[in-house]
């Protein structure tokens, strides 16, 4: 009798790798900068971290399952009641569970390209097909030609606002023009992650655009702005049928008691946490102007990273950030993203961008 090995869905081993960004190299004599990550470089607020480590004193215990005083608190928080809202492990969580919820196998995924390596993996992992439209001119999304790009099987479109890595952000006209021309049974998920460092002068407002279109799902993550990326919880707002989806296809038990407690405290900490996210906006419209100064032509930057169009030198100008004692992150043949981290940091990037500039 022949052996038969075990074998997962021929999906899985098309599923591309997630290239995490790298700590830094350390070097003697020299503080070295991880801006590779898009991860907030300040520490904790004290009375976040002392939510935490109370929460931790009940770790025997499972968390609460439905998140009841987190949805409690960012229901009153953004103005929706609680049956709007789904938490996660990371808004990449809820991507997943949104592409699981809805798509059978070779249905169509339409996102943009270059966007958040994310999506062509958790959409590979759901067994869908995903249709990757060009970026247009300064790293946007060409919302025309992703609307063009909806067919029969389409289910689920990805919008990334502000758009990782390239940095611009969808307008509210932009985005409420692609919803009049999108089929109302194709889901639209508005990917904010980044929506607390947007300063544009028609910014999306995600939650309004979710009550007003019973299609749309909203992802923001207490990852970036709020400082808890290693805790991972994020959430969604959509109608509720669609949030309810959401909550029907999650893992039991996901976001820790821990995580529940630390979101819970930085929301009740948000103008202090706010301060930071100007700082880094401050930051970053800094690091924009030298690296347009030195030569680069940047495109616009909504989040708490700025992009360096290298295309065919993306490695040489990471390999050159490593000698600065900083890390960025580049994609090959594309470009490097650089986080906006602490402000000695932030010049190291500056000084990478005249000594690689085109
Ligand atoms: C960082 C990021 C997320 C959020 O990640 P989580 O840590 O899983 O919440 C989602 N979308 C984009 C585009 C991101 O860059």
């Amino acid at each position: 009798m022949t052996q038969q090995t075990p074998r997962p869905r021929a999906s899985v081993a098309a599923i591309p790798a997630y290239v995490a960004g790298r700590p830094p190299t350390p070097r003697p004599g020299l503080t070295t900068y991880k801006l590779s990550s898009n991860e907030n470089p300040y520490p904790p607020l004290p009375g976040v971290l002392d939510a935490a480590v109370e929460a931790a004193a009940v770790m025997n215990r499972y968390p609460d399952m439905g998140t009841t005083a987190l949805y409690e608190a960012l229901s009153a928080r953004l103005g929706v009641p609680t049956d709007h809202l789904a938490a996660a492990t990371g808004s990449v969580a809820l991507i997943y569970q949104l592409l699981s919820a809805f798509c059978e196998p070779g249905d169509e995924v339409v996102h943009a390209w270059r966007s958040f390596e994310a999506y062509p993996i958790a959409i590979t992992v759901a067994g869908a097909t995903g249709v990757p439209v060009p970026l247009a001119a300064g790293g946007r999304h060409d919302l025309d030609a992703m609307a063009a790009a909806v067919t029969d099987r389409t289910r689920v479109v990805l919008v990334c606002t502000p758009n990782n890595p390239t940095g611009p952000a969808v307008t509210r006209a932009g985005l409420d023009a692609f919803l009049a021309a999108v089929p109302s049974h194709v889901v639209v998920v508005v990917d904010e992650a980044y929506v607390e460092f947007v300063r544009s002068a028609d910014p999306v407002d995600g939650v309004a655009t979710a009550l007003a279109h019973p299609n749309v799902v909203v992802t923001r993550t207490f990852s970036k702005a709020y400082g808890l990326a290693g805790f991972r919880v994020g959430y969604a707002v959509a109608q509720p049928p669609l949030a309810a989806a959401l909550r029907a296809v999650s893992l039991p038990f996901g976001v820790s008691h821990v995580a529940q407690a630390a979101a819970i405290a930085s929301l009740a900490a948000e103008a202090e946490l706010l301060e930071r996210v100007d700082a880094l906006v401050a930051e970053r419209d800094r690091v924009l102007a030298g690296v347009r100064a030195a030569g680069w032509d940047a495109p616009d930057a909504e989040g708490n990273f700025v992009w360096l169009p290298a295309g065919d030198r993306a490695l040489e100008v990471a390999a050159e950030a490593e000698e600065l004692g900083i890390t960025v992150r580049p994609f090959a043949g594309d470009g490097v993203r650089v986080s906006i981290g602490e402000p000695e940091g932030n010049d190291r990037a500056l000084e990478l961008a005249r000594r690689t500039a085109p």
